[in-house]
């Protein structure tokens, strides 16, 4: 199982963060042992500032090279949501220099998932709004008629370079509002009302 994420997709995001629009979709990977299994992060050693990016997630359902954007839909089934941890003083490192982002983005734990998939059929795709609250203040609320590329763009372009596999998790980006945790936090995301995950910070 792979994980794909994806990089500025969603215009306000990368406003903040004073990255240049992508004219065609950013990826990375992180690794399986990154999926943060129970309920309680805890802030790695080598990092002063972890931001949350809360995703909506992609499980692909079906093996696939070269997917035609019009064909993708039948690729995946289930949605569900995310955080991309990022250490952001080191990814603001490894920008400088120019070095890929492994260090910020892919260490252990660094993905939460929802336990819960939501079947694509009873969610409208284009519409579909998400939220991430902090200690019971809303902190990040996207919606994915905003993403600079939809779900079946980002498959037929990731498709390209890489085949997809059965359970392979494609995060799609975060919208703005980002920002650091710190130990006691509590973060709890939903798609629309429902909670989908709650995590501690440790
Ligand atoms: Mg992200």
């Amino acid at each position: 199982m792979k994980i794909i994420c994806i990089g500025r997709n969603y215009a306000d995001h990368a406003k903040e963060m004073k990255s240049e629009l992508p004219s065609e979709p950013v990826f990375f990977f992180k690794p399986d042992i990154s999926i943060l299994r129970g309920n309680r992060f805890y802030i790695p050693e080598f990092t002063k500032e972890v931001h949350y990016e809360v995703e909506l997630v992609v499980k692909i359902k079906k093996v696939g090279k070269y997917i035609e954007p019009q064909f993708a839909h039948k690729y995946y089934d289930e949605i569900g949501l995310g955080i991309d941890f990022t250490a952001r003083d080191i990814q603001r490192e490894c920008k400088a220099k120019g070095l890929p982002w492994e260090k910020a983005k892919a260490f252990e734990n660094s993905a939460v998932l929802g336990q819960t998939f939501i079947n694509k059929d009873e969610l409208d795709l284009s519409n579909l709004q998400f939220s991430l609250k902090k200690n019971n203040e809303v902190v990040q609320e996207g919606n994915s008629c905003d993403m600079i590329f939809n779900i079946d763009q980002i498959i037929a372009y990731i498709s390209k370079f890489v085949t997809l596999k059965i359970g392979d998790l494609i995060y799609t980006g975060t919208p703005s509002g980002v920002g650091p945790i710190a130990i006691g936090d509590k973060l709890t995301g939903f798609i629309d009302s429902k909670e989908m995950f709650q995590i501690e910070i440790r």
